[in-house]
């Protein structure tokens, strides 16, 4: 039975289920093997324009609650559940942990949101650039590190008694970054890997191997989408801060240009839409 309705206000999420198979059925959409998964923007057209066809649109769209802005919605097409899902919830983040998001953009911003939902003891974000940091101040990292000028190992180091992290996220996508979250783990914790690697990095085994640690990777699957529009509705999630520039459709590529000087703009996320 069909229940998407013309008119109605849906968010299409990046990844497509096409419901039926066995992914589908282990809600594990991202590895859909009949026909979705990340197809949106990656092998079909993407979604940046006036109409946008959605492939099994009954069970890959989103209804958005009254009451929720578009723009507020829009930060669980893809950042909020992909840092929520493949970052603390495999990375098992736990109250009274120590949680080392390494990256602070969008991703890792959205890891510091997602991390805080569970009353970690500590929440250190790492990253080369003052200004990122600053935007994980703001959004609850109760400990910055600028990795260029102070050594984030032993700072982590020094908030565990000299364990490590429970929790190491991954938030760039880079072999140092993960490395680095490799090291700072302690034994029995969790490496989340959620970067986007296109290069290969190193896996120090030799090192690794006595320490207990669990390493997941991830392609977000969107499952958690409805949970955390239940977060957006009573507040306990804040995604309008995402949003820092809003451009109209004929100011596509003054929003790109925006969106990728953003250590000069200090852009997080960029808004196109059309204007009414
Ligand atoms: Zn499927």
């Amino acid at each position: 039975m069909k229940q998407l309705r013309p008119g109605d206000r849906v968010l299409v999420s990046c990844i497509s289920a096409c419901g039926k198979c066995r992914y589908c059925r282990e809600t594990r959409f991202g590895q859909c093997i009949g026909g979705g998964g990340w197809i949106l923007g990656h092998n079909i057209d993407g979604t940046q324009a006036e109409k946008v066809r959605v492939p099994f649109a009954e069970t890959s769209t989103h209804p958005i609650p009254s009451g929720i802005a578009d723009e507020d919605f829009l930060m669980l097409a893809d950042i909020l559940p992909t840092a929520y899902e493949v970052g603390v919830l495999n990375g098992r983040v736990s109250p009274g942990d120590v949680v080392a998001i390494v990256g602070a953009g969008p991703i890792g911003l959205s890891a510091i949101v997602g991390a805080l939902l569970f009353s970690p003891s500590h929440v250190v974000a790492i990253d080369l650039a003052d200004a990122r940091l600053d935007a994980a101040e703001q959004f609850g990292a109760d400990v910055t590190v600028n990795n260029g000028r102070e050594d984030a190992l032993s700072i982590v180091q020094g908030l565990t008694g000299g364990l490590g992290a429970d929790v190491a996220i991954e938030a760039v996508g880079a072999p140092a970054t993960f490395e680095l979250a490799t090291e700072l783990v302690r034994p029995g914790g969790h490496i989340a890997n959620i970067g986007v690697h296109g290069t290969p990095a190193t896996l120090h085994l030799e090192t690794l191997w006595t320490r207990d640690v669990t390493i997941t990777t991830g392609l977000v699957d969107t499952y958690s989408t409805p949970t955390l529009s239940r977060l957006l509705g009573t507040h306990q999630v804040d995604a309008a801060r995402f949003v820092t520039h809003h451009f109209d459709f004929e100011e596509f590529v003054k929003a790109y240009e925006v969106f990728s000087n953003a250590s000069e703009t200090g852009a997080l996320k960029v808004v196109l839409a059309p204007t009414a």
